[in-house]
């Protein structure tokens, strides 16, 4: 990924996939009939889902089996598999997949460029769906309402860092959506490329009625990402932002910050996105290889984000940084040759920043659905996962791919 969250998980929803979970399309027709209070009390305690019939279960009374896409094998192919979800919780809701996006932490939890990750691994952070059934206690959602679901599961809820609403640095640590030690269930967790998903309410978005659900997917990660650092260092109408590299997290970067009426120039390797910079609301476009521009840029800029993954040499952005200024890590890339005498010059600063907490996440949805900024976005099916991989590492992207788990469901 271009920022540190470790998950992964698929889901699907083809026709052709039809899950077979029993009581599904009694469920489904259920919520279809929606504003029905219906499965409000769905769960009580633990699980006690109300039975859809005598005969049948309702799902999520007891754990349930559902589709996903994942890899068996460090580096392997996307594959149809089988996953467990748990039973519905008192706090808990259960979301039918509709939307999930690729964001390239995805493959590089996929590739084990990070470490080797838990098997099979089924990635997916910027998850939209319906809500099937929600447990007893729940006050979030009701049944037949939207709910997104980032890079985060679950947290402790009782150290100072969740109390301030910064889960995503939980000091017990925070369980990432994919590949994070389940505390609740044992295992690992399983993320959106999948039909279905069960979480706390807790960590559960509200996207507001209304809401184009394709492009509210990718803000739960990259938006999230992106947003965070224009608020904690206030941007604000009229300063110079640059962003470095130009992917899923670089163009939100460049819309976010065009929206606080900032003046942005993105740095990119790639001749081909010039263009698309400017598109995006950007002033200029600089290819980091133009020594010339990036000598004429020098002690320019209030804010630098980087999205760029992998290491890179840091100076010369340090260079172009104004007095006081900051370059923000959130691709995490490693920043080398830094020149400690040229930063004590600028009193310049080097910091990072990880995704965001629960409610400035909803903060971002909310933000972006009412000035209508929405990622770029190109929508696949499940089966085109690995070659849009392929293509995500080829740069090949205009910015995001959404796999389309909707069509079939009804349910968009
Ligand atoms: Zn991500
Ligand atoms: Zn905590």
């Amino acid at each position: 990924m271009e920022h540190q969250c470790s998950d992964h998980h698929p889901g699907d929803c083809h026709p052709e996939h039809a899950p077979a979970e029993p009581g599904r399309r009694k469920i489904l027709k259920m919520a279809g009939v929606a504003a029905m209070p219906l499965l409000g009390a769905m769960s009580s305690g633990g699980a006690q889902a109300q039975a859809a019939s005598a005969s049948e279960p309702a799902l999520g009374q007891s754990p349930f089996t559902v589709r996903a896409y994942g890899a068996k094998s460090t580096g392997g192919r996307i594959v149809p598999l089988q996953i467990q979800r748990r039973a519905l919780g008192a706090r808990d809701v259960l979301i039918d997949i509709l939307y999930a996006s690729i964001c390239h932490s995805d493959i590089h939890t996929v590739h084990g460029d990070w470490r080797a990750p838990p098997l099979p691994v089924v990635p997916g952070h910027e998850i939209v769906g319906r809500v099937l059934a929600v447990g007893n206690k729940v006050t979030k959602f009701k049944v037949g309402e939207i709910a997104g679901v980032g890079c985060m599961v679950d947290s402790c809820g009782t150290c100072e860092n969740c109390l301030s609403d910064r889960e995503q640095i939980c000091l017990n640590g925070a369980t990432f959506t994919y590949g994070s030690l389940d505390k609740v269930s044992g295992g690992h967790t399983f993320g959106g490329y999948s039909d279905k998903i069960v979480v706390s309410e807790r960590f559960a978005i509200r996207i507001p009625p209304g809401m184009d659900l394709v492009s509210a997917a990718p803000i739960l990660c990259a938006g999230i990402t992106t947003f965070s650092p224009i608020r904690h260092w206030r941007v604000r109408p009229g300063w110079r932002v640059a962003v470095v590299g130009l992917g899923g997290l670089g163009h939100m970067a460049v819309k976010l910050a065009v929206a606080q009426r900032a003046e942005v120039t993105v740095f990119t390797t790639t001749p081909g996105k010039i263009a698309d910079a400017a598109r995006l609301g950007a002033r200029e476009a600089v290819l980091w290889s133009d020594a010339a521009a990036m000598k004429r840029l020098a002690n320019t800029f209030d804010l630098m984000i980087s999205t760029v993954p992998y290491a890179f040499e840091a100076q010369p952005f340090m260079n172009v940084l104004k007095l006081d200024s900051t370059f923000v890590n959130v691709g995490l890339g490693e920043a080398r040759g830094i020149n400690p005498g040229a930063m004590a010059l600028g009193r310049k600063s080097l910091s990072g920043s990880m995704i965001g907490g629960i409610a400035e996440t909803q903060e971002v949805i909310d933000h972006c659905f009412a000035r209508n900024i929405r990622p770029d976005i190109e929508l696949i099916r499940p089966e085109q996962i690995d070659a849009a991989y392929e293509r995500v590492v080829k740069k090949d992207v205009r910015y995001r791919f959404v796999i389309d788990f909707a069509s079939g469901k009804n349910a968009a």
